[in-house]
């Protein structure tokens, strides 16, 4: 008599059946997020964060980034576009721009303004992008029932993400410690947002120091504390532990970036945005694309051997845990799909290289000298407009004025650069297949090239050489310290796995439309990952 329905009720609670579609799609970007750091730190990780990554989700192990210039605009473009600099447009953070003669941020826009800010905070909005993304893609798949956010310290790690079409783009205003939107988005902050940034909760976080998690002699993993070749962020004394924060709460709202609390903060407005704005409640699915760039804060200071990234990672980790406990408590295990991927990874410093006789190199060409040769050889006064992303922009205006052979004026600056014992190779940017360079090396800037708002002549450094300061490192290079990434996906629809097999970054938004059954976006060149899915 009443046999069937406990039958079938008994049947759905032994299954547990996933539904049709994730209710949730949280993508985390972790900037400047080494690949190895999924395994240099692993002993100390926890089982709810990162290793539960691994345990549970499906691991690309050899991901790379395909185009040459790996900063923190393009890849964070590239992985949500499936696509490249070529095509999407995003060049670098800044690129140099001929019809406005001057250099553009990726994510600037006058025509908007800002809001919730201080009055300095720049107006920002995803203008500069030119295809779409699969946060796109999923808002049209859905006649823009499904909810889409970026959330970011950085602007363009929040803006880019999120693409065209999103509900909200979220970054962090240094002038006033709020999160802060623009008129693209909306009129008016969200009430849970406001109410967020009353509750100041940045100088909770910055009252409560950083000293390390555990005793500093059992980071054996890191270099010495104390190193010459480390920077020291909002100028404290010495680049050591224990790092006095408190001092800067309600006053340098900025000093939060450059520690592990602004992976906290971020997270912490992530879980708000989840809540107050119901996402993952219903069967439409949602995305929140978050991206935590304090990593790259920090990496960028200390560098990858410093018991301060060591330290970041394990922090890191425990926020993580956190997170997704939350997710499986709100929105349901089983019921959410996420990935974990950098937009970048990054170099040693020179300085420990070095101390490590490995050689390195803080390196700048002669750009002085080099427009003393043009100019002597052809008259052209001052002919370089801009060096942005390893690219030489060249002033045609004033060459095309003086008749001068543009052709013959880059292939003499060429052969100059050539001489410089620190370039690899200087080559012309309108002619990159025939450069001197393995296919699978030229194929990166082929990927990275953009005739519109790319240079003329491109400059490659040698391994470990690079722009940069007296102390701490950066990224920026095609070469494997900068481009291989970590990329694990988990949660809804994922086998259990890895694969060595190389992957790439852009092939993040097909896999991940493939899985969701929606148009993967306008600009993909990336494969679907078919490994990946269940
Ligand atoms: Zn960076």
């Amino acid at each position: 008599m009443i046999a069937l329905p406990m039958l079938a009720s008994a049947q759905s609670a032994a299954v547990k059946k996933e539904p049709a579609a994730p209710k949730l799609v949280v993508g985390i970007m972790v900037d400047q997020m080494r690949w190895d750091y999924f395994y240099r730190f692993n002993a100390r990780y926890g089982e709810k964060g990162l290793k539960r990554m691994l345990r549970e989700g499906f691991a690309c192990e050899n991901t790379f980034i395909p185009y040459a210039q790996t900063v923190t605009a393009a890849g964070h473009a590239s992985v949500y576009t499936g696509s490249t600099p070529a095509i999407n447009g995003i060049m670098g953070n800044e690129w140099y721009e001929r019809d406005l003669g001057r250099g553009v941020y990726c994510v600037e826009d006058a025509g908007v303004k800002t809001i919730g800010g201080a009055a300095s905070a720049k107006p920002m909005s995803p203008r500069n992008l030119w295809t779409t993304t699969i946060t796109d893609e999923l808002r049209l798949a859905t006649n823009f029932r499904s909810k889409v956010i970026g959330i970011a310290i950085k602007d363009r790690g929040g803006i880019l993400p999120a693409g065209h079409s999103a509900n909200a783009a979220y970054w962090f205003d240094p002038g006033s410690g709020h999160w802060v939107t623009s008129t693209y988005y909306m009129n008016q902050l969200p009430a849970w947002a406001t109410r967020f940034n009353e509750r100041k909760v940045v100088d909770s976080l910055l009252r409560l120091d950083w000293n390390t998690l555990y005793p500093i002699g059992t980071y054996t993993q890191s270099d010495a504390d104390d190193r010459p070749w480390e920077g020291r962020p909002n100028n404290v004394p010495k680049p050591t532990f224990p790092y006095a924060l408190a001092q800067f709460a309600g006053k340098n709202y900025g000093a939060i970036s450059t520690t592990p609390q602004g992976s906290t903060l971020t997270l912490s407005f992530a879980k708000e945005a989840i809540l107050a704005e119901e996402m993952g409640k219903d069967d439409v699915t949602d995305f929140l694309a978050v991206s935590l760039s304090s990593p790259d804060y920090i990496g960028h200071t200390f560098g990858p051997n410093s018991i301060e990234i060591e330290d970041t990672y394990l922090r890191l980790d425990r926020d993580l845990a956190d997170f997704f406990d939350m997710l499986d408590q709100k929105v349901g295990k089983g019921n959410w799909l996420t990935f974990i991927t950098a937009d970048h990874a990054v170099a040693h410093v020179p300085g420990y290289l070095k101390n490590n006789k490995i050689p390195a190199e803080v390196a700048a060409w002669n750009r002085k000298g080099l427009e003393a040769s043009v100019e002597q050889r052809f008259g052209v006064k001052a002919p370089i407009l801009d060096y942005d992303n390893y690219q030489i922009y060249l002033n045609y205006k004033l060459m095309d004025s003086l008749k001068v052979d543009r052709a013959a004026l880059r292939s003499f600056m060429i052969e100059e650069l050539n001489k410089d014992p620190q370039i690899l190779l200087a080559f012309d940017n309108h002619d990159i297949s025939a450069a001197n360079l393995p296919t699978v090396v030229k194929e990166r800037f082929l990927q990275g090239s953009n005739r519109k708002r790319g240079g003329d002549i491109q400059v490659i450094l040698k391994p470990h050489f690079f722009a940069g300061g007296a102390t701490g490192t950066t990224h920026g290079s095609w070469y494997a310290y900068d481009s291989h990434i970590p990329l694990v996906f988990m949660g809804w629809g994922v086998k259990q796995g890895k694969t060595y097999r190389e992957t790439y970054m852009t092939d993040i938004a097909p896999t991940l439309a493939a899985m969701l059954r929606i148009q993967m976006p306008s600009g993909t060149i990336g494969k679907v990952i078919g490994e990946v899915m269940k």
